[in-house]
């Protein structure tokens, strides 16, 4: 047995619910549980002197009991306790809240090292409830930096970290590097570095050891990057001889920015370029990105070849299906997605096979049964929602097909670097003229009501309005507002308001009914969890609310606030925050002040990391888990630049060695949702 097949319940400790847990966050081996790195630390490695504590600071000190500890009950049921201690330099009085087993943990004589906060109390300095080990045992929670892990209900901190310890054990005896020794020469060894990530000694053994493991997970991202893309082919791309798109342009309605020109320009150089076209249209939400994949649909059909676009959601599957179908009526369009079912999938199969121009569809179109006459071209939308997997696969139905990729998550530069390496980019950098600027407000929940009556008034000025609520799963014990509550409440409370609700766990026909009644106007405010964030175009809609904004990343607020101010009617976005911790709030005025997708998306990558734009959950992803793409770019092209070499045969590896690789990029894969991390 090897750490990789060891069952994490091989420790002690862990076993029937609390291994549950740990799976669900995707922890199933000894190794998955000692690549769980804290979320944070906590240095408890300073020792003070009682004599040399001072209000406010927090340390450890060695001391002993030298008193019983008291407890004296205050009004209603509270209860101190208090036990004085002293070390070589003087004493202090330690005290307890509502802890009825302290007077049996804390024992008069005996030593122990306690780490809390010295505060001024009425008789002097005294430290509060302080984490508090024996003196001869000493060095676990006390005395040294102390890792914080990011933990499900029902698996303790102090569990946990003792099962970590266990796990190093076995890792000492079974653990292999998994890279290269030629990659790994300029770092610390593997089973140093997971000790000092867990347990650091000090900051700088914990700055090599972060080294160490953050350049593996560069390492094997792009061995996994390189192995899914393969090589496409690109050399022989199809011509699209003919881009003439005069014949449709007049029924757009509207002019084209110079920025969509130009990418429609960009578009028409590639296809008759002779190599496949690899582009990534990257433009922030609303500012047009659609019609201009329209213009390539157009040259794909008029060139004798299909094209076809795939979305994320049904929603705008079928939003694109409208669209196209308006503007290229004389092609046959055609949509395929989960709800297309019976003999209705069966024609819209056969029709892809035989006389459809243009498919529209969700990952639907990648399946085995899907084949596609000649297909030339393949557009995929809000591209950051698929893995590099489902574009490939998509890719691979057609014949070199041109790829288009689109998304309006604004990518930092050094990560756009890892992502989408080997993509050609336009960036739409521009608005449709007219739009107003969307006026945003942080507001703590005192404004609810205020802000429901806007909501109305919104209404009945003939707008419409989004109000969106995180995902709550059942098992947090948080106040965050649940769709479903929220939206019979505001159901009672505005009167003449007619309110939609849709959210994830819906089935697709429901969503399409409940989008549509929104849509048509029929539904006044549409009460949704982030379903809306993707693509969705109402341009009626002026008002979004956003429930316990502090749950959402910065990138996805602004993807979010992207719905509204589509059309002419000044637009606002209320945000609203159940918090009073200064550091989120700093984060959410961002979004309060700036409407620049890309400043707020390099603002986010600063202080959240790189999770968000690429789709990562906190758990079972083994890629980019401790890489921090704003800081470790060094690292990142060290990894790129020995992977290359070794692949490049320059660099020479052992036939084991190559073995470990493939292990590596095949285990990798085969986690769910990994795909989803790679675009
Ligand atoms: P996104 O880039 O977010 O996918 P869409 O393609 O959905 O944006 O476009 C958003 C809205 O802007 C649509 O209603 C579209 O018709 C409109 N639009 C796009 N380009 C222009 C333009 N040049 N002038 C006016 N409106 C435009
Ligand atoms: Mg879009």
């Amino acid at each position: 047995m090897n750490l990789f097949t060891m069952p994490v319940s091989e420790i002690k400790g862990i076993g029937g619910k609390r291994e549950e847990l740990l799976n669900k966050i995707g922890i199933n081996s000894v190794y998955d549980l000692l690549y769980y790195f804290p979320l944070r630390y906590r240095d408890r490695s300073e020792m003070r002197d009682i004599a040399a504590l001072y209000d406010g600071c927090e340390c450890c000190i060695k001391c002993r009991a030298v008193t019983k500890v008291r407890t004296m009950r205050i009004k209603s049921g509270l209860t101190i306790s208090v036990c004085r201690v002293c070390d070589d330099s003087g004493e202090i009085n330690v005290v307890w809240y509502n802890n009825k087993f302290i007077d049996k943990q804390i024992v008069r004589g005996d030593e122990y090292v306690m780490f809390a906060k010295a505060v001024k109390g009425k008789n002097g300095l005294e430290l509060r409830a302080p984490v508090t080990e024996k003196a001869d045992r000493a060095g676990k929670t006390t005395g040294r930096i102390v890792p914080v892990y990011r933990l499900p209900e029902g698996i303790p901190q102090k569990v946990f970290g003792d099962a970590v310890r266990e796990a190093l054990l076995l890792a000492d005896k079974l653990m292999v590097s998994m890279l290269p020794e030629v990659a790994q020469k300029d770092f610390m060894k593997i089973v140093p570095a997971l000790s000092q990530m867990h347990f650091p000694e000090n900051e700088e053994l914990l700055y090599s050891a972060r080294n160490r493991i953050t350049f593996e997970e560069f390492f094997f991202f792009f061995a996994v990057l390189s192995e899914i893309r393969g090589s496409d082919g690109r050399e022989n791309g199809n011509i699209f001889k003919d881009t003439d798109t005069a014949f449709f342009e007049k029924r757009i309605g509207f002019e084209l920015t110079d920025a969509q020109k130009k990418v429609v320009c960009d578009i028409k150089k590639d296809v008759v370029s002779g190599k496949s076209m690899r582009r990534l249209i990257q433009g922030d939400v609303g500012s047009g990105k659609t019609i201009v994949s329209v213009f390539a649909l157009a040259c794909a059909v008029k060139n004798g070849y299909q094209g076809a676009i795939m979305a994320p959601t049904e929603i705008l599957a079928r939003q694109h299906y409208e669209t196209v179908s308006k503007l290229l009526p004389e092609y046959k369009t055609v949509l395929l997605t989960s709800s297309v079912t019976g003999k209705n999938k069966i024609s819209v199969l056969e029709s892809i096979k035989s006389d459809a121009d243009i498919i529209i569809g969700t990952h639907s179109l990648i399946e085995d049964n899907v084949i596609f006459k000649k297909l030339g071209l393949v557009v995929a939308d809000e591209q950051h929602r698929f893995g590099v997997r489902q574009r490939q696969k998509l890719i691979e139905k057609g014949e070199n097909p041109h790829l288009l990729v689109m998304t309006a998550t604004p990518i930092p530069r050094t990560l756009s670097l890892v992502m989408y390496g080997d993509l050609d980019v336009s960036v739409i950098d521009s608005l449709p003229p007219g739009r107003k600027k969307i006026k945003t407000f942080l507001l703590d929940y005192s404004y609810r009501q205020r802000a429901y009556g806007f909501a109305q008034k919104t209404v009945e000025e003939g707008g419409q309005v989004y109000v969106v609520c995180p995902l709550v799963e059942q098992s947090e014990t948080v106040n965050a507002k649940n769709a479903e509550e929220l939206a019979s409440e505001l159901q009672l409370k505005l009167s003449g308001v007619k309110v939609g609700l849709l959210h994830g766990k819906m089935k697709d026909a429901e969503k399409n009914e409940v989008m549509d009644a929104f849509k048509s106007g029929e539904t006044d405010i549409l009460v949704s969890t982030t379903v809306v964030e993707v693509g969705v175009d109402v341009p009626n809609a002026s008002l979004m609310i956003i429930e316990n904004a502090e749950r959402f990343g910065l990138s996805q607020l602004h993807q979010l606030r992207g719905r509204v101010g589509r059309g002419s009617a000044e637009s606002y976005c209320v945000l609203f925050a159940d918090t009073k911790n200064p550091d989120t709030i700093a984060r959410l005025k961002v979004i309060e002040k700036s409407t620049d997708g890309f400043y707020i998306s390099e603002q986010d990558l600063q202080q959240r990391g790189p999770g968000d734009f690429i789709g990562t959950r906190q758990h079972g992803i083994p890629a980019l888990k401790t890489a921090d793409l704003t800081s470790d770019t060094k690292l990142m092209y060290k990894a790129k630049e020995i992977f290359e070499s070794i692949k490049k045969g320059e660099l020479e590896i052992t036939e084991n060695e190559h073995k470990k690789i493939e292990f590596m990029i095949n285990r990798t894969e085969k986690l769910e949702n990994y795909g989803n991390i790679l675009n």
